[in-house]
């Protein structure tokens, strides 16, 4: 099964709950707009190289369009039209004045330099300018962009339009970057993890996390987590995983991690190191996928442990085995909610950028706060009452509040 499949099984599940017409079903499903340009750079040795960019325009019944870029090797349309769907009703569950978009390089960006990075954002600017704007579509990070990149975005777009901050967010603070944009995913993650587990009943010190992935999502989520008392037993990143059943020393790890090449813990010795593969199937009670998609499927699905699963990253679990995982009683936190911290604090940039106004750190935290907060009760409330899964929940939430924008336009607008 590929990625937008995936997504596509979710939002019919939900729609069947919601008793949507086949026609309206195909409307919202369907991109608005799709683009795949061809990125050409000279590298540093003066070779040429090539590469696909993608972004896709989902939907932007409820505003403008709104997602992450991807550097990443798999990036295709597939998974770029998936995650656009993901934004769209990412966006409403969280009700942000948004629809949704993604979009991306397939590049392993590791294998660029930095002057490479800036060279391969530029030339995609230049394929793609005039398709986004603080309007109409507004990129951000995701895996294998940050703020620099979008630094180079930001400045190659003006040569076209002119000065406009608000074209794209999770910019650097100084260049009018929000406070507390990086950490925003991350904290979002940790303050609904930790709503999950008080509303199972349990306390933070029982229970054991494992997090997949240590880059931006991973490590604030950790920090987040150790702060509140949770045991993270284990993390891993592409180099493998670090383990210690009495808890890891976050500290530690994340100093590694500062001070070493390419942001990895390789050569961390400080606990036991597992292969990559064991990380999903330990014995804990969280266990947070937070760096690709498509981990957990019908073929690792039986020999996992956790009773609750936070899904950090888009799209980690695929249909059938989130059925099974359902099935088994196990509390799956869907990505449409735990991860939308980061386009939360999107928003509160674009607003700041759009009123020449800055907030303070706490302001920035505070109104996250409150947003996930209450989008968590939503999506509680409405799993009870219907007596569905927390994904199904959030996907019904999503689905309901486009089709009302929808109506209220026109259906044909
Ligand atoms: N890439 C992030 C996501 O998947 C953030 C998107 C944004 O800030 O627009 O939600």
């Amino acid at each position: 099964m590929r990625a937008f499949e995936a997504t596509q099984y979710f939002f019919d599940s939900a729609a069947d709950h919601l008793n949507i017409s086949a026609e309206m079903r195909q409307m919202m499903q369907t991109p608005r707009r799709e683009v795949q340009v061809r990125v050409t750079i000279e590298r540093d040795n003066g070779q040429l190289a090539n590469y696909m960019g993608f972004r896709v325009q989902h939907d932007n019944h409820r505003g403008p369009m709104k997602g992450g870029l991807r550097y990443h090797p798999d990036v295709d349309l597939d998974e770029t039209r998936s995650l656009a769907s993901l934004m769209t009703w990412k966006t409403a569950v969280v009700d942000l004045p948004y629809g949704g978009a993604k979009g991306g390089i397939g590049v392993d960006p590791s294998e660029l330099t930095q002057r490479e990075i800036e060279r391969l954002t530029r030339a995609f600017v230049d394929q793609i300018h005039e398709l986004v704007g603080p309007d109409t579509d507004i990129p951000a990070p995701d895996m294998g962009t940050d703020h620099r990149v979008m630094a180079w975005f930001r400045n190659q777009w003006e040569k076209y339009h002119g000065f406009n901050p608000a074209v794209i967010t999770g910019k650097p603070v100084e260049q009018y970057g929000a406070k507390g944009r990086e950490e925003a995913t991350g904290r979002g993650v940790g303050t609904l993890t930790f709503k999950t587990i008080k509303r199972l009943g349990r306390k933070p010190e029982g229970c054991r996390v494992a997090i997949q992935g240590f880059g931006n999502v991973g490590t604030h989520a950790a920090k987040f987590l150790h702060e509140a008392q949770f045991p993270i037993v284990a993390v891993s990143d592409v180099s493998g995983t670090y383990f210690d059943p009495d808890g890891l020393n976050i500290g530690e790890l994340l100093r590694h991690k500062i001070e070493h090449p390419r942001g990895l813990l390789e050569g961390y010795n400080g606990c036991k190191k597992l292969p990559l593969s064991d990380l999903l199937e330990l014995d804990v009670e969280v266990l947070m996928p937070a760096a690709l998609g498509g981990v957990i499927t019908e073929a690792n699905v039986d020999k996992i442990k956790a009773s609750v699963i936070i899904e950090a990253a888009n799209g980690p679990i695929y249909p059938a085995a989130d059925q099974q995982l359902y099935e088994r009683g196990v509390t799956v936190l869907p990505d449409i909610l735990a991860n939308a911290g980061g386009v939360t604090v999107s928003y509160f940039e674009w607003v700041q950028n759009r009123q020449h106004y800055r907030w303070p750190l706490d302001r920035v935290r505070g109104e996250l706060d409150h947003t996930m907060s209450e989008a968590f009760e939503n999506v509680w409330q409405m799993s009870q009452q219907r007596k569905v899964s927390l994904r199904m929940a959030a996907y019904m939430i999503g689905i309901q509040r486009v089709q009302r924008a929808a109506e209220l336009a026109g259906l044909t607008s």
